[in-house]
């Protein structure tokens, strides 16, 4: 990707040249073609959505049925060895559109939705999930489709498809986050790190704390990707740190969030009786758009319950302090 500078952008957008009206583009074409997942995206603007309030956030909870497959889903190393792969090229559906994204990737609809307009990226090569060796094209992609929002579930954080590299491209402003990481005051977000093209900050008191990473250039903010991405644990059988992030390209910068993930399920999830609940947090509920697959679940969540799962899937106040830490001192 270019250094820096207008030239290179527009050379960057001619060359790979995907746009957020091709998408959108798909989209129809795609739900014109198959009435099955049409009507998976009609059923979705009839779901309940009831918004708690936690602090100062909203978290959205969404009752949505089509999901509990992939809520309950087997992602460990057997498992997925048994299975065909759902996002290799060959074994995708044949009512599956397929537009290609620069020479490795398929942008398909997704057709088990959560958001309004929800899109794969999937390798074309079935090759594991990992975001430090394509956090590059992470960012031309926020770059080109510059309405929506994208997200990276790391393979233990919440990816239904650990094994095959994906990204997920969906409606912007419906994730709570995306709204809220512009407005949150001096108590919730810090600045650590301020440079001629960057800066970096800690979310902090916010639930799910983590990291921005604000750029006007992609060199920078892969540059400050990786000092973050250094400064976390990684237990030894794990390929990379446990994590989400979500990006956007907006007012000429990209806005990255990283949110560090203690585990991918919590408790409830083990539970038995009415202790249980049926919920696999990814980067979508991590993003305050929080997915119920049952309606016992549902109905029975409460901001009390929201607090107890966000305080065991993600950081603490202090844990992410230790993290900051060290990313100030290598500074
Ligand atoms: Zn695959």
């Amino acid at each position: 990707m270019g250094t820096s500078g207008t030239s290179k952008k527009e050379s960057m957008n001619h060359t790979f040249c995907v746009t957020s009206q091709q998408v959108r583009e798909l989209f129809y074409q795609q739900l014109q073609l198959w009435p099955l997942v049409k009507e998976r995206y009609e059923v979705l603007q009839q779901v309940h959505i009831k918004t708690l309030h936690i602090d100062d956030f909203n978290i959205k909870v969404q009752f949505n049925p089509s999901r509990i497959l992939s809520a309950g889903a087997k992602v460990d190393r057997e498992s997925l060895l048994k299975r065909k792969c759902f996002l290799c090229p060959e074994n995708l559906p044949a009512e599956q559109i397929r537009l290609p994204f620069k020479e490795d990737y398929l942008i398909l609809c997704n057709p088990y939705p959560i958001f309004p307009e929800h899109f794969t990226i999937a390798s074309q090569k079935h090759i594991a999930q990992e975001i430090s060796t394509h956090l590059n094209d992470f960012l031309v992609l926020a770059y080109c489709l510059k309405d929506f929002s994208l997200f990276y579930n790391g393979p233990k954080s919440g990816a239904s498809a650990p094994d095959h590299m994906h990204f997920q491209v969906v409606t912007r402003n419906v994730m709570p986050i995306d709204i809220e990481i512009d407005t949150l005051s001096d108590k919730q977000i810090r600045l650590l790190i301020n440079e001629d093209q960057s800066e970096l900050y800690q979310l902090t008191n916010y639930l799910r704390n983590g990291f921005v990473i604000k750029a006007t250039t992609a060199e920078s903010a892969l540059s400050l990707f990786q000092t973050v991405y250094n400064a976390f644990d990684s237990l030894p059988e794990e390929s990379e740190p446990k994590m989400n992030v979500f990006g956007c390209y907006k007012k000429d910068k990209w806005i990255i969030t990283i949110i560090p993930r203690r585990q991918h399920r919590p408790s409830q999830f083990f539970a038995e009786g009415d202790a249980h609940i049926l919920s696999s947090p990814g980067a979508a509920d991590i993003g305050g758009l929080y997915i119920t697959p049952r309606e016992e679940d549902f109905e029975k969540i409460t901001p009390d319950i929201l607090r107890d799962i966000y305080s065991q899937v993600c950081f603490s106040h202090d844990e992410i302090d230790r993290i900051s830490t060290r990313i100030v001192k290598k500074e």
